[in-house]
């Protein structure tokens, strides 16, 4: 037998795992869309006045196994210690039937934002338990599903209390308790708003008429367990807002803050099974008085009903969307941290209240028997009272004690330069108790020393939590499995189908990227940990900003901002900084077109800058008239333009170097909103078109999971003269201007980034760009016909999204986008984003991870519907009693009475469904008014979850 070798190697996955078509469906596609090569498409699509000259060259792609040996050797370059620093980051356990079913699970992590409900059924439920479980625990009456992280929570919670507030003061107060981070990233927000930041002792230096509020931290910083109630009743009194920022953890044994009078709570549920991972993701969480629910940011879950009458939920009260409140929405917040929300609710599901009372005891006992050794160290101790945190007066043996801990394996935290603070956890053992004590010099026995709870009486919780049934099922694993199945199959995620979400960029989230992100190496870091404990993450951040300027043509790169609608933020503050830095800080104006994504002029905002819009031209260019015009008159004043590009409309407009000549001439620095770098890497740099600053959602184009909701990363690239004004860090340089809690952000989720540039290298990067290119196009060849498609480049090609115009069928059939997309879901499908950046029209963005038969079934289930639509127009199909209207089409709808004029076939089995393996929405198509009308935001008794018992 002679065997031949071909040149394939089964190995190389760089092309067949990202990369969806393969070579033969290409040159069908190309045939299709009526291009003589890729490379003739993409010539056609993207105007050679951009085009970079070189092509990305990173080396050679590595394979799977090269690329987790990589990471496998990057990640020992990390310490892992235990990191008893505490100062808002702990130590926990992720129960392992949580790490496997839902952090390692496609079904949880590959899902969009839920904002078509019907599909989202099971995350909702979730978030709706984190919401209650917050609500419960902080004892206030509402919470949010979650914000990005404790310190920017704070911040918003500031704005909040400034909106909410009746008091006519301009100043805030901040507990000089509170975490140096969450301190740092107030005075950033603070200061473009023209808001005053005093800090102080809550007890000695509050002057509650001079404030419009006042956060305090429960337990402080350095672990006081302190009843804030008369300070809250003289804030009150002086019209302010009360906000007390809660370590969850220890509300299951302190009264909580609610019961103090705050009127909101913010904190982190990190430690709700969630690892610290060098800083993040982690949920933070917002509660309010039922009184100020409605200024509240983020997202809130609500519960309503649907067209039968059924139990649904959904979100609440979207109108506070940034799209429709542009630069007067509360808060620029898009994506949040909606993965780790589910994680933090169902770490309390898997525990219940017993369970958490429980952790939490043990941690308080560790901490009371670890102060007792001290004691008998001879150490003095600070506070008297406090949950798990001490603090050591340690004079002139600080650096000695720290170092002796060090060796015994552990973090301690420095405090100033004679104290040193511990903060014990879950994960803190007998053992590490007495390992501390050696560090202090001691030899002693755990056993000897055990202590009772140190808590008094008045500063115990004496309320109930947690008591809804959901927290109290039966916990055996297989349960818990089987709850957490449960919910994921309600929802429709990128394990099933598409999702072609324009702008969002719901690629392909590679295993082989997700790995490493639950290895310790990684999983474990404290934020604050010595950097020499960090080498391997800094080694990878280096490495992948150098890749990200390389991609973008910046030449600076800060990780920090953990979101898009963040770094937009951290970039236009750095423009201001820039600005100061000339003595230019009346330069305030910042040119937005009407087509920009709703946080771009939300984060302009907040920059204190002010906003002018420029028009939009019938083909969704900018209006370089009305732009030189705007720029003109304010010439003296202007600070910025924030285009995007390609345009939201997903064109290349031509003039985009024009904008950034016309803003520069003017004296305005330009940001480049990179959502949409899917479409340019390797082909085109926004620093070569003459952008200063953008920001990249690394949770779009570089593969990071969407999460259902966040976790993202929006670090931003800026040109080398914004450098030295990006936002500092306290805990790096020192300096100021944080704009998140930890210094590289939610750095635990890189090595997904890192790891897809790395296996892509440039070549296959420059393929995905144009892969993703061509599958747009080809789409909009395919339904080209049956629907208009808005927007295309002179030689009439769309870039890597597509907008398809439903409005004519408004008017000849009464079906509407939401019909359209509520139908979609009965041929299995995610719908594609829906009358944005054009109301009543679709946005359509495939990627490049799309194969070309799910590209078809796509196609093939548009079709259908237009053919639906074609029937209503026709006078065969009723205009109200029809499919469209009545999509989607639950289980239910097959069984009972049926009265329709269409076939329940029709209606559950449309173009697109696959027969055999058919999702159904497990509700009917969902009433948001009555939601919002009866706005129900934590979980309802148990009586109504029919499906349960039945
Ligand atoms: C996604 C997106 C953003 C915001 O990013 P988040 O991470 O959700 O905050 C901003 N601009 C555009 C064009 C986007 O598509």
């Amino acid at each position: 037998m002679t065997i031949t070798l071909s040149d394939y190697d089964p190995y190389d996955f760089a092309n067949r795992r990202h990369i969806g078509p393969s070579p033969s469906e290409i040159a069908d596609m190309l045939a299709t869309v009526g291009a003589s090569s890729l490379d003739a498409l993409i010539d056609e699509t993207v105007p050679a006045s951009i085009r970079q000259k070189a092509s990305l060259a990173f080396g050679d792609p590595m394979s799977e196994r090269e690329v987790l040996d990589h990471l496998r050797a990057t990640a020992k370059k990390n310490t892992v210690m235990v990191s008893l620093i505490g100062q808002g980051y702990h130590g926990t356990i992720m129960p392992p039937v949580i790490q496997r079913t839902i952090l390692e699970n496609p079904a949880w992590y590959t899902a969009y934002t839920p904002y078509q409900p019907e599909i989202s059924q099971g995350r909702l439920e979730a978030l709706l338990n984190f919401q209650t479980m917050v609500a419960d625990l902080t004892g206030l009456d509402i919470a949010n599903a979650s914000l990005l992280d404790e310190a920017t929570a704070a911040a918003e919670a500031m704005t909040m209390a400034e909106r909410a507030s009746k008091s006519k003061a301009k100043a805030f107060f901040v507990d000089h308790h509170c975490h140096p981070q969450t301190i740092d990233v107030i005075r950033t927000r603070a200061e473009p708003l023209g808001l005053e930041v005093v800090i102080g002792d809550p007890f000695t230096e509050l002057e509650a008429d001079q404030v419009f509020g006042a956060i305090f931290q429960y337990p402080g910083t350095y672990g006081h367990v302190h009843d804030f109630t008369d300070v809250i009743t003289r804030l009150h009194a002086g019209q302010a807002i009360a906000v007390v920022a809660a370590d969850p953890l220890s509300l299951a044994l302190l009264k909580s803050p609610g019961e103090m009078g705050a009127d909101i709570a913010v904190g982190s549920m990190q430690r709700f099974g969630v690892p610290m991972g060098y800083g993040g993701p982690h949920a933070a969480y917002m509660a309010v008085r039922d009184a100020y629910k409605r200024s509240m940011p983020g997202r809130l879950v609500g519960v309503t009903v649907d067209a039968r009458g059924n139990q649904a939920y959904r979100l609440a009260l979207q109108t506070r969307e940034q799209h429709i409140r542009r630069e007067k929405a509360t808060s620029n917040i898009c994506t949040a941290q909606v993965l780790l929300a589910v994680i933090a609710s169902m770490y309390a599901v898997f525990h219940g209240p017993v369970g958490l009372r429980a952790i939490a005891g043990r941690v308080h006992q560790r901490a009371a028997t670890m102060a007792a050794g001290l004691k008998q160290l001879d150490f003095i101790i600070d506070p008297a009272i406090f949950f798990d945190t001490v603090t050591v007066f340690a004079e002139g043996r600080q650096a000695e004690i720290l170092e002796a801990a060090r060796r015994e394996g552990l973090n301690l935290r420095k405090v100033g330069d004679d104290r040193i603070g511990i903060a014990l956890d879950e994960v803190t053992r007998k053992d590490t108790v007495e390992a501390v004590w050696r560090a202090f010099g001691g030899s002693l026995n755990y056993a000897d020393l055990l202590s009772e709870p140190i808590i008094p009486d008045p500063m115990g919780r004496q309320t109930a939590y947690l008591e809804h049934p959901i927290f109290h099922m039966n916990r055996a694993e297989s349960e818990m499995t089987r709850y957490i199945r449960r919910l994921s199959d309600k929802d429709l995620a990128l394990d099933r189908t598409m999702i072609p979400l324009g702008s969002c960029t719901m690629k392909l989230n590679a295993t082989a990227e997700m790995l490493s992100i639950t290895w310790p190496e990684f999983a474990d870091i404290h934020p604050f940990a010595p950097a020499d404990q960090a080498l391997g993450y800094r080694e990878m951040i280096d490495d992948l900003s150098d890749k990200l300027c390389r991609i973008t043509g910046y030449d600076a790169i800060s990780m920090q901002p953990n979101s898009g609608a963040q770094g937009e933020y951290a970039g236009l503050m750095t423009i201001r900084a820039y600005h100061r830095a000339n003595g230019e800080s009346h330069r305030d104006v910042c040119l937005i077109p009407t087509s920009a994504h709703g946080t771009n002029p939300a984060s302009a905002q907040m920059a204190g800058m002010r906003v002018v819009t420029v028009q939009t031209r019938d083909n969704g260019d900018i209006d370089l008239d009305d732009f030189r015009a705007k720029a003109e008159q304010h010439s003296a004043n202007l600070a910025a333009c924030m285009i995007t590009y390609p345009s939201t409309h997903g064109v290349f407009e031509e003039t985009a170097t024009e904008v950034c000549a016309i803003t520069h001439k003017h004296g305005g620095q330009v940001y480049l909103d990179g959502a949409n770098l899917n479409a340019l890497v390797g082909l085109a740099r926004p620093g070569d078109i003459g952008s200063d600053v953008s920001h990249l959602n690394l949770h779009k184009t570089f593969c990071i999971p969407h999460g259902g909701g966040g976790p993202g990363m929006g670090p931003i690239g800026v040109k080398s003269h914004l450098a030295e004004h990006l936002p500092g860090h306290w805990a790096t340089d020192g300096k100021p201007g944080a704009v998140s809690a930890a210094p590289f952000g939610s750095a635990s989720i890189l090595p997904i980034s890192w790891a897809y540039c790395l296996m892509m290298g440039g070549a296959g990067l420059t393929q995905a760009t144009k892969i993703a290119i061509l599958n747009a196009n080809y789409i909009a060849a395919r339904l080209k016909g049956a629907y208009d498609v808005l927007y295309a480049s002179a030689s009439g090609r769309v870039a890597h999204e597509c907008i398809l115009d439903t409005r004519p069928l408004v008017q000849s059939a009464g079906v509407t986008v939401d019909d359209v997309a509520k139908r979609l879901i009965d041929c299995g499908f995610h719908a594609p984003t829906m009358s944005w950046p054009v109301a009543g029209t679709l946005m359509i963005e495939p990627t490049e991870s799309e194969v070309k038969a799910e590209l078809d079934r796509f196609c093939a289930a548009m079709l259908a519907i237009r053919a639906e639509a074609q029937a209503i127009e026709d006078g065969e199909m009723d205009r109200e009693n029809n499919p469209l209207k009545h999509a989607p089409h639950t289980i239910e709808d097959l069984v009972g009475p049926w009265d329709r004029p269409y076939d329940r076939e029709a209606a559950c089995f449309p173009a697109g469904a696959i027969r055999n393996a058919k999702y159904f929405a497990p509700v009917n198509r969902v009433d948001n008014v009555y939601g919002d009308r009866n706005l129900v935001c934590s979980c309802p008794p148990l009586t109504d979850y029919a499906d349960a018992a039945e």
